[in-house]
């Protein structure tokens, strides 16, 4: 369902994917963890196209684009194939102008051109699953980070995007939020939401992941079922990045 083939991204001199190659099914939920600077953020941007690969092939939801150096994507195939996906991000990035409900109806409104109506009875479906129906009316700065989170994530999936690409969502958070909004993204994954995520949290990582990938100076150092990544690693490299968590 989701197939990236060589995917080669550079920022100027610096290579930071040098051909990944990811398989995920429908439903499936796929972890990528590795160092600092090894190229997670980049490549979970590349899924919707926030960063543009220079190289390399993304298929998703039946839709495939190719990248050469010389070929620029079209806006319009941009355009369609953000469709596909949510992202949430580190820092939440809610509009602070509008209320909980306004945030959760607003791609509705604007990408999926609903009715007003129509985008408010799946904003509250969708506030009542994160546990945030309570606060619809209230901004942004009137809930906590965890909150936030979870009105991010309500957000993302309310124009039923395809992937639900989530990028550190937990990082920015004070430890005792954390907890409230990991819980929500395993409950997605038991609902067969298919998701890619980075994240620091290996304990959740080990949990909610059908495939891991530890990525290393652009590359994917290991690959597999989190035991085989986590506690069968094969390479020298992976074995001292694990160990440095421990
Ligand atoms: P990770 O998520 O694993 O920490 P990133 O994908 O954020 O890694 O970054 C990989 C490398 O690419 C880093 O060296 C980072 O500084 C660099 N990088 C990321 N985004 C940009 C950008 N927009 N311009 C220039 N360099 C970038």
């Amino acid at each position: 369902m989701i197939e990236i083939l060589d995917l080669h991204k550079s920022f100027g001199a610096l290579e930071v994917l040098r051909g990944i190659n990811v398989k995920l099914e429908h439903g499936k939920v796929l972890v990528i963890i590795g160092p600092s600077g090894s190229g997670k953020t980049t490549l979970l941007r590349c899924f919707n196209l926030l960063e543009v690969p220079d190289r390399g092939s993304i298929e998703l939801g039946g839709m495939k684009l190719s990248f050469t150096d010389s070929k620029t994507i079209s806006q319009h195939n941009v355009v369609s194939f953000r469709k596909k996906t949510g992202m949430v991000f580190q820092s939440y990035n809610l509009f602070p102008h509008m209320t909980v409900l306004g945030n959760v109806m607003e791609g509705q409104i604007t990408v999926q051109k609903r009715s007003k109506e129509d985008a408010r009875k799946r904003a509250l479906v969708l506030l009542e699953k994160v546990g945030l129906v309570d606060k619809a009316a209230s901004y942004p700065h009137q809930l906590s980070g965890g909150q936030q989170q979870r009105v991010a994530i309500a957000r993302a999936m309310a124009v039923e995007p395809e992937v639900l690409l989530f990028d550190e969502p937990t990082s920015a958070l004070d430890p005792e939020l954390v907890g409230e909004v990991l819980k929500v993204i395993k409950q997605l994954a038991t609902e067969g939401m298919t998701m890619v995520i980075v994240t620091h949290e290996m304990k959740f990582a080990a949990d909610v992941a059908d495939t891991m990938i530890l990525m290393e100076y652009g590359h994917i150092l290991e690959e597999g079922t989190p035991d085989d990544v986590l506690k069968h690693p094969k390479s020298k490299r992976a074995q001292q990045f694990l160990n440095r968590l421990s």
